[in-house]
């Protein structure tokens, strides 16, 4: 059809400058390894810390709502899509979260849609880290409010904003828990005590940091024993919880606000059952299987420790998420591709999902992985990172 040669030629210029990439279907479960084309690789690009996508507690939980109460809902939450199921479990993760309440929305990144378009005002500011994720970007151009950028966890920065928004009403500051695509840790006690000192809410978003970091996996408040003294949690179930979704632990007044004014909450269907119960397990598994979480750690440090020990740029990780930063965005694709071909899925992110000099190979290890694998993928490093001269 004809009409849209506008994106055509910008779809060219990708294709010329090695951006263009296809999606790669996955034949597979979402393992420690996945069939992709027909071969097996080492998944070393899912979210899945923890490995509950394939949990058998998860599975049986998922299937026996499934047969109990069918596939989907039928309605959005607020008509007719709030089964009894649904607030069970928001009981329980405010329960883990320790908030007084939670409300869960259909992803992570309506959850902070909702929060960022509906609690401020035009009387209010809401200061952002110029890093944050694209879903806290996309909900603070929906906000009414007056918004200011810091300096990637630059306390200095944000000390400057703070001070230069005292006239407004509400002062929010929003960072990430976890920084995506660097996988380093927000600043949370030091952004906490200036935004007590300056009388400004915090937001925190802990998309990569829920089952990973705090008490089993409670995420970065608790990781920092700020718990009581952060106002909103954002956080993801499409990640280390294994499952879809995304939740906002506060409290009951932000929750009760939410459903009446937070149009992703509003205007769109309620999880169908199989996601709500194995969310729950999830929660069961994270208080039960503390051995995960360690697990997870130890591959981290294993495979942090060999890509450093190689030579590449791994820059501020702290986390599970370590990236091995070459910066051309063509290297990393055909760092990736070269990575493929020795059995290992890693994926290259560039341009404009990082900066256009700091694209990588982001690579994410899980509970699931065995020092056979991750060896392996060190070797598919070593060799592919020589002949590209990146090391
Ligand atoms: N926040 C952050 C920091 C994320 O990394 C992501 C996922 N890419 C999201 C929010 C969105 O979460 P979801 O995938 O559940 O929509």
């Amino acid at each position: 059809m004809q009409g849209f040669e506008h994106i055509e030629e910008e779809l060219n210029a990708m294709k010329e400058e090695g951006l263009f990439r296809s999606l790669v279907p996955i034949e597979s479960d979402q393992g420690p390894k996945v069939t992709i084309d027909g071969q097996e690789l080492i998944q070393l690009s899912s979210n899945n810390y923890l490995g509950l996508t394939t949990h058998p507690k998860m599975k049986q939980a998922a299937s026996e709502a499934a047969d109990a109460y069918g596939a989907g809902t039928g309605s959005v939450r607020t008509i007719a899509g709030t089964f009894s199921m649904h607030e069970a479990f928001e009981r329980k993760l405010a329960e883990f979260k320790h908030t007084e309440a939670t409300l869960v929305l259909q992803s992570g990144f309506t959850a902070n849609q909702a929060v960022l378009s509906s609690l401020l005002s035009k009387e209010d500011v809401v200061i952002s880290d110029e890093l944050n994720h694209a879903s806290i970007i996309d909900g603070i151009r929906l906000t009414k409010a007056a918004r200011k950028i810091y300096r990637h966890v630059d306390m200095a920065s944000l000390e400057e904003a703070l001070k230069a928004s005292q006239s407004y009403r509400k002062r929010l500051v929003v960072t990430d828990g976890v920084f995506s695509m660097d996988g380093n840790i927000a600043p949370l006690p030091e952004i906490v005590e200036l935004c007590e000192k300056y009388d400004a809410l915090i937001m925190v978003d802990d998309a990569h940091a829920s089952g990973v970091l705090g008490r089993n996996g409670r995420g970065t408040v608790d990781h920092f024993d700020l718990n009581g003294r952060v106002h909103i949690q954002v956080g993801t179930l499409s990640k280390a919880i294994g499952v879809l979704g995304g939740y906002i632990a506060s409290t009951q007044s932000v929750r009760d606000y939410l459903i009446h004014k937070g149009r992703p909450f509003l205007f769109s269907t309620s999880h169908p059952p199989a996601v709500t119960a194995a969310c729950s397990k999830a929660i069961d598994i994270l208080n039960d299987e503390p051995e995960l979480i360690e697990k997870l750690w130890n591959n981290t440090r294993f495979l942090k420790d060999g890509l450093e020990k190689l030579g590449f740029d791994t820059g501020k990780s702290e986390t599970p998420i370590t990236p091995v930063v070459v910066g051309d965005g063509a290297k990393a694709h055909e760092l990736s591709d070269r990575l493929v071909k020795a059995g290992v899925f890693a994926q290259g992110i560039a341009f404009p999902t990082v900066p256009k000099d700091s694209a990588r190979v982001r690579t994410i290890v899980t509970a699931e992985h065995d020092e056979a694998m991750l060896q392996q993928a060190l070797d598919a490093f070593e060799e592919a990172g020589k002949d590209l001269g990146i090391i």
